[in-house]
């Protein structure tokens, strides 16, 4: 009995330990093993520093963040309730080597784990590549599956602008997300691109924010553990990625 209660407490002292981030990615990414003094570490062996402790502006946590920046910004499912706050990106502060163990380091390590679906297969009937790591895939074809039955919302899931591609952010030396297969681009000609309505890459620019998708499509993808682009101050209505450590905590 004694060793029991031990056993509780050393385990409830060990978790206690865990940032709260660290633990949230953990419960959704197997890949993540082991977090101590001050490291998450990887089932490829590989570790990342959690909290550098530097002070970032809004631009250094886009491009220098460590793991505890990419929870700057609390992601809110539903629809905006308010005007989007400058710079408030949740879900665009990306620690980019974490996703890499996750996902594959090389064009080629990422494209080993894809698998190609049909989406929507009544109203947009398109072929698409996305990961299978962690069921994603599963998780596109229960969106794929919702979204067909709305034929109304056809405009907005046909001609899907892209899922999979290596490549690195426009104007940036950030890598894009796509370049995981965990991300889809829905269609380009009903969304709203920030870099496109201010004609400009500055991330310091003002923007104006503009949004044509229906919050209904929003609502499915967010159930299925993806955010939505058209949260962020810097807007991109057509962007979908899987990032379940800030949409379902
Ligand atoms: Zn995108």
């Amino acid at each position: 009995m004694i060793s029991v209660i031990f056993l509780i407490a050393i385990s409830t002292a060990l978790h206690a330990q865990i940032p709260e981030p660290v633990h949230i990615l953990m419960k959704y990414y197997p890949q993540i093993v082991k977090y101590e003094n001050n490291r998450v570490y990887c089932k490829n062996g590989e570790s990342f520093i959690f909290d550098d402790g530097k002070k970032k502006s809004p631009q250094e946590l886009l491009d220098n963040p460590d793991i505890e920046d990419m929870f700057t910004y609390t992601y809110q499912r539903g629809a905006l309730s308010a005007p989007i706050e400058r710079y408030f990106d949740p879900g665009r502060i990306r620690y980019e080597g974490l996703f890499k163990a996750i996902y594959g380091k090389t064009k080629n390590e990422v494209a080993k784990n894809l698998t190609t679906i049909v989406w929507c297969p009544k109203t947009a009937r398109q072929m698409i590549r996305i990961s299978t790591i962690n069921d994603i895939h599963k998780r596109v074809m229960e969106i794929s599956k919702e979204l067909d039955e709305h034929p109304d919302w056809k405009k907005y899931v046909s001609n899907i602008g892209g899922t999979f591609n290596w490549r690195n952010i426009a104007g940036t030396n950030r890598i894009s997300f796509h370049s995981f297969g965990i991300t889809m681009d829905i269609n380009t000609k009903h969304s709203h691109y920030w870099q496109w309505v201010c004609d400009c890459t500055d991330e310091n620019k003002i923007l104006t924010y503009r949004n044509a998708i229906p919050q209904g499509i929003v609502d499915i993808f967010e159930k299925h553990g993806f955010i939505w682009g058209g949260k962020w101050y810097h807007f991109d209505t057509m962007h979908f990625e899987f990032r379940p450590e800030l949409v379902w905590k």
